[in-house]
């Protein structure tokens, strides 16, 4: 088995179908996933090769999972245990928001956002230093 430096993926090179899932996988993972332009797309900015749509719980099915699926792949290169967006979850009040950045047929950036009661940065030892969770609780207290 071998590594990709470029894309990360595991696979054995020998074996066709590994091979055949690593092209696939490399292609939209270093070069974005290609998408064709669909009339529902909700078209926010357009200039040259590039442009901006949004997606969310009102859009059509098939733009809440582009969303998913470039929010996925875009999730593998953090290092967070969240943010993923997931095209089935009920409308809530975060109210969420995609906005998926084109280069011709290809997304090439995402933006989630999404309306937050309370915003704090902290990192990952000061969150385990106040016990996780408690540290939340405190701040949605205040
Ligand atoms: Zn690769």
């Amino acid at each position: 088995m071998i590594r990709c430096a470029e894309c990360g993926l595991g696979y054995v090179p020998e074996v066709l179908e590994d091979a055949k899932y690593h092209r696939i996988y490399h292609d939209k993972k270093v070069n974005g996933i290609r998408y064709r332009r669909a009339k529902s797309e909700a078209l926010i900015w357009e200039e040259g090769d590039f442009r901006i749509t949004v997606a969310n719980f009102f859009s059509a099915t098939c733009q809440s999972v582009r969303a998913q699926q470039v929010g996925l792949l875009a999730w593998e290169d953090t290092k967070f245990c969240f943010g993923r967006y997931h095209s089935n979850e009920p409308l809530d009040d975060r109210n969420i928001h995609n906005f998926l950045l084109y280069c011709k047929n290809r997304v090439v950036g995402l933006v989630i956002a999404e309306r937050r009661s309370f915003i704090e940065k902290f990192t990952w030892e000061s969150w385990a230093n106040a016990g996780g969770r408690q540290l939340l609780d405190r701040f949605r207290e205040a």
